[in-house]
């Protein structure tokens, strides 16, 4: 049985090999998370040509009018396995697409959905923020997916909605977006008060450590995050990680805006030497389990205080 196994990976990785040049590809399989709503869990390490660079969640709604699909993936080939894979659950096209964001694998697919007759939907800050990344992040995501990037071309939203927050429906189905400006400037959630389900985007993230980017505001995320709390979601679709509820989302991640804000925060303030300080945290036993702990713990600690530095 193992040699049969063997045989056949070798035999399909050979025939990638020989024929197409592209390893063979993660493919991205919806997960049901209540009546018409569905989530694309993603894989919890880095971008690669095998994934896609489709490690990140993403999701969609069904609606009467057609599909509302909540992020676009990476690439154009990605997409192409995204609509595919929403193909297996329903036949309806994708009408709308929605970006929670400006990270790379939330909007890079939109091309690809626009050449398919989709609208691709974002608030004003979410699109300017893209434009502004475009360019680096294509770089750095060709690099990471190599054949598996080609055909892709950067599209940033261009139906924009302005103001605070959005509500807009589609067939009957319900969405509010809600700036949270945490992971990114502009970065939103997106609830459906009827299904009592939220897609976080890069707000939430569970099973893995969240990373505080150069441009990412862990105070604007703690206080999205306590407000995400107060919509009492029955499911969160995070931006990684598994779906959850309020006490899992606490634990891997709202637990941890709070220790970034009111212990590391607190200390930049009182003007510590960020060496104590990031000492002194170094080994969180609460935090230690999730993945990327040992490589973006130190570099959160710093990116926080200098946030607070520049308070
Ligand atoms: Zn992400």
């Amino acid at each position: 049985m193992r040699n049969l196994i063997n045989y056949f990976i070798y035999g399909v990785s050979l025939s990638g090999l020989l024929f197409t040049n592209i390893v063979n590809a993660y493919t991205p399989k919806a997960e049901k998370v209540t009546e018409n709503v569905y989530a694309f869990i993603g894989p919890l390490g880095q971008r690669s040509e095998e994934n896609q660079g489709l490690n990140n969640n993403l999701g969609f709604v069904i609606t009467k009018e057609g599909v509302i699909l909540i992020d676009s993936g990476a690439s154009y080939l990605g997409a192409q396995s995204i609509e595919n894979a929403i193909a297996e659950v329903t036949d309806m096209p994708v009408k709308w697409v929605i970006n929670t964001g400006s990270q790379d694998h939330r909007w890079l697919g939109n091309d690809y959905f626009s050449s398919r007759g989709a609208e691709i939907i974002a608030m004003q800050k979410t699109a300017a923020t893209q434009l502004q990344h475009a360019e680096e992040q294509m770089q750095r995501m060709e690099g990471f997916l190599n054949n598996r990037f080609k055909g892709t071309h950067a599209k940033p939203a261009n139906r924009l909605l302005s103001d605070q927050s959005a509500r807009i429906s589609l067939g009957g189905e319900e969405l509010e977006l809600h700036y949270t400006d945490a992971h990114y400037p502009g970065d939103v959630w997106v609830w459906l008060p009827k299904q009592s389900v939220v897609f976080t985007g890069d707000l939430v993230y569970v099973d893995r450590i969240f990373s505080v980017l150069p441009w990412s505001s862990v105070v604007n995320g703690q206080k999205a995050f306590h407000e995400l709390v107060k919509l009492n979601p029955d499911f969160i679709v995070p931006g990684h990680g598994s779906v959850s509820d309020i006490a899992k989302a606490r634990r891997d991640c709202g637990d941890y805006y709070d220790f970034l804000v009111d212990k590391i925060g607190a200390a930049a303030q009182e003007m510590e030497s960020m060496q104590d300080v990031m000492k002194r945290y170094d080994d969180l036993p609460a935090f230690k389990h999730l993945e990327n702990y040992g490589s973006l713990h130190r570099t959160n600690m710093n990116r926080t205080y200098l946030e607070f530095e520049q308070l």
